[in-house]
C-alpha cells in the first residue's frame, strides 16, 4: 500500500470513554450506591460505576438486578 492509496481518514474522539480516570472515582460510586440502595426500586449499570468493559458492566448489571429481584 502507498499513501496514494489512502482516500480519506477521520479522527474519531471517544468522550467519557474512561471513566476511572479521576482520583475519588470509586468512593464517589460507593456513594451514588448508598443513596440508590435507600431508593425502593432504582438500580445504577453501565460503566461509570462497573468500570470499563463489556465483562465488567454485564456482571455488575446482572447483580444490580439480582438485587432488586429479591
Ligand atoms: C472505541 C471503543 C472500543 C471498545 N471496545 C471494547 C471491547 O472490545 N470490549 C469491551 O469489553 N469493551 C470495549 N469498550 C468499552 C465498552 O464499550 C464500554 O465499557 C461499555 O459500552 C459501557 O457501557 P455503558 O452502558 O456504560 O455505556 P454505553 O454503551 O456508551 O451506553 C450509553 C447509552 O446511553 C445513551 N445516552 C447517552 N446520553 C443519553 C441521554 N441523555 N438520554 C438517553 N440516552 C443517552 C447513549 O446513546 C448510549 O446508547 C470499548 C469502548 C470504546 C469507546
Amino acid at each position: 500500500m502507498q499513501g496514494s492509496d489512502v482516500v480519506g481518514w477521520d479522527v474519531v474522539r471517544w468522550q467519557g470513554a474512561l471513566p476511572f480516570a479521576a482520583v475519588g472515582h470509586k468512593a464517589r460510586v460507593a456513594e451514588v450506591r448508598k443513596l440508590c440502595a435507600a431508593e425502593a426500586g432504582l438500580g445504577i449499570v453501565g460503566g461509570w460505576v462497573a468500570g470499563n468493559g463489556l465483562a465488567a458492566v454485564v456482571a455488575d448489571t446482572r447483580k444490580e438486578i439480582r438485587c432488586l429481584l429479591s
